[in-house]
């Protein structure tokens, strides 16, 4: 296997183990779910049983600091999966922004013009949904958690540990190593080194987010996504909360669009979400899957903002936090197998998420909810074989989200390119066929595959991307630029450690991408961390990397068109700093 560790291995480094039964690898709503669930599921069989579980130690690793700082997500939650999981969620305090009640859904077709649909799409109907803040909900699952006390059960939520490797045994997984704190950019121990731990479980639940740098390490080994029909695919979102003046938005606000600004075969499109205390959340996503090569979600963002209905939203706010993030659009159709020796997958990481309404987290929730009935069975069996956790991953299929996720299989391959006629008319087929269209599974391409030359998109080789006309002034108020905005993500890395960015097959494939490509990652990336300096004759010898900006979501992983970018964790604790969004 391909070490992409930004760590040395350190085989002299005496290393703590640890040991649990149950191991929920990220603080995400999928893994805090399941690790809820397991809670309950454990109560209710020593509850009822003689052959009690005792004795047990269950583990919870998140790389941020605290539970709820890396989460980020727009959004309007079906709570199909957290009124099974908490019938009174509301009573016990749920952090609920408002309840969807005014809903619009346009086509953008310029700056000044567009067209509300008269009647909302069905996957576009949220009426008395919740409006959330995926980081204070999951502050507020993990504050839940805490408060519990399982007679028999030694719960440990360990925010601030990242994981750096997969621990294996004989082909399976028996848990993962922890990232090292306290190194030098060269490597070298610091004074205050504490090298990451061997934390050894049973099983491992992997909740972590799209593009787990896990998740590639079980791929390279499992070969997980060999029986998909398509590679996992994703869109990145950049969002802006603001606060706008009182009485400014109906209560229960929600504003999707499709259309401008994106270009013609572009797929995506934007959120608008009142929530709480006279907050907007503002986001714009864009499918990874485009051709341009300067595609950029947050420069979509700050035009979408130029519309006339978005102007007189935002008139006389302020905007107070900013933040990207991939999101997972590839659904059924690139799901890769959810069990293994020793291990599942949950969530975004699992493809969970239905891109036709643009949610998922009652999906990943489900997952883990799911995954926590067969790692009940595991336990009491003793049994964590392949066999055994793949009743996983029926359950699962079987039930309501499978039929969800059948259901939309084909949506993201149908608009991919942008809400063309064609594109319409399958849409409403899938609809009355539960997801079948002609061609059925439709295929797509990697995200960086579909990325084209400057001058194949453009018509112009070697063109760069000051030379674009980027169609927004800044202005610094209403129209911000990435790293002003970027500061508002709270975003911090310790800057002596080594870069977690990682460029693995060196920097003249960078340049030769900036002559040919335009070097996307300059402007793909949401938070401005790769920059290309030309001298006077428009020369670059290397990509430069200014890895504390990074907001971890994971784009230059998948988007790269030369494959040449891993992004590692860095030290826990790391990254953005999100309260609202
Ligand atoms: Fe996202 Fe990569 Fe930029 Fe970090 S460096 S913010 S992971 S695109």
């Amino acid at each position: 296997m391909r070490d992409y560790s930004t760590q040395a291995v350190r085989p002299e480094v005496e290393r703590e183990e640890l040991e649990f039964d149950v191991l929920f690898v990220g603080g995400g709503p999928a893994n805090l779910a399941g690790l809820w669930r397991l809670l309950d599921l454990i109560e209710a069989h020593n509850a009822r049983s003689s052959k009690k579980l005792e004795g047990l130690t269950i583990g919870l690793i998140e790389k941020a600091d605290e539970i709820g700082d890396h989460a980020f997500s727009g959004a309007v939650l079906d709570p199909v999966a957290l009124k099974a999981l908490c019938p009174d969620y509301l009573e016990r305090g749920f952090p609920a922004e408002s309840l969807v009640q005014n809903e619009e859904v346009w086509l953008f077709t310029s700056e000044r013009s567009g067209f509300k649909f008269p009647l909302l799409p069905p996957f576009f109907q949220n009426h008395g949904h919740p409006i959330i803040s995926l980081s204070r909900m999951t502050r507020w699952m993990a504050q839940q958690i805490e408060a519990r006390e399982v007679p028999g059960v030694d719960v440990m939520l360990l925010p601030g540990f990242a994981g750096m490797n997969v621990l294996w045994e004989e082909g399976r997984v028996v848990g993962v190593q922890t990232a090292d704190k306290g190194v030098n950019a060269d490597g070298s121990p610091r004074s205050n080194f504490e090298p990451g731990n061997r934390l050894r479980a049973k099983v491992t639940v992997f909740g972590e987010g799209p593009r787990g740098h896990l998740a590639r390490q079980l791929e390279e080994v499992l070969h997980l996504q060999q029986d998909a029909p398509n590679p996992q695919v994703f869109e990145t979102g950049a969002k802006e909360i603001w606060e706008v003046p009182e009485g400014r938005v109906p209560e229960g606000f929600v504003l999707h669009s499709a259309g401008w600004p994106l270009k013609e075969g572009e797929g995506g499109g934007s959120f608008v979400y009142g929530m709480g205390g006279n907050r907007l959340a503002v986001g714009f996503v864009a499918s990874l899957d485009s051709a341009d090569p300067f595609l950029d979600a947050h420069l979509l963002l700050q035009k979408f903002k130029t519309h006339t209905r978005i102007r007189e939203l935002l008139e006389g706010g302020k905007l107070i936090q900013y933040g990207g993030k991939a999101l997972a659009i590839g659904g059924l159709h690139s799901m890769p197998r959810l069990a293994f020796p020793g291990g599942l997958l949950v969530g975004d990481g699992a493809q969970m998420v239905n891109a036709a309404r643009l949610k998922g987290i009652h999906l990943g929730m489900h997952g883990g909810m799911v995954a926590a009935e067969t790692v009940l069975d595991a336990l009491l069996e003793n049994d964590f074989s392949e066999p055994s956790l793949q009743r996983y991953s029926k359950a699962y299929l079987e039930s309501w989200a499978g039929d969800e996720l059948r259901a939309c299989r084909n949506f993201h391959a149908t608009v991919a390119h942008g809400l063309t006629p064609s594109a319409a008319l399958r849409l409403g087929l899938a609809l009355v066929s539960k997801g079948w269209v002609p061609g059925d599974p439709l295929k797509v391409s990697t995200d960086a595959a579909a990325t084209v030359t400057t001058e194949a998109f453009y018509g112009k080789k070697g063109l760069q991307v000051q030379e674009l006309d980027p169609g927004v002034k800044f202005d610094g108020a209403r129209l911000i630029t990435k790293l002003d905005d970027v500061y508002l993500s709270g975003v911090m890395h310790d800057e002596h450690q080594p870069g977690h960015l990682k460029i693995v097959r060196g920097h003249e494939v960078c340049v030769a991408c900036y002559a040919t490509k335009g070097a996307p990652c300059t402007t793909f990336c949401p938070a401005q961390v790769y920059e290309m300096h030309p001298d006077e004759k428009g020369r670059v010898e290397k990509v430069e990397i200014a890895f504390s900006n990074c907001v971890h979501c994971k784009t230059c992983d998948i988007k790269c068109p030369e494959g040449n970018v891993v992004w590692t964790p860095p030290e826990g604790g790391g990254g953005p700093k999100y309260t609202l969004s």
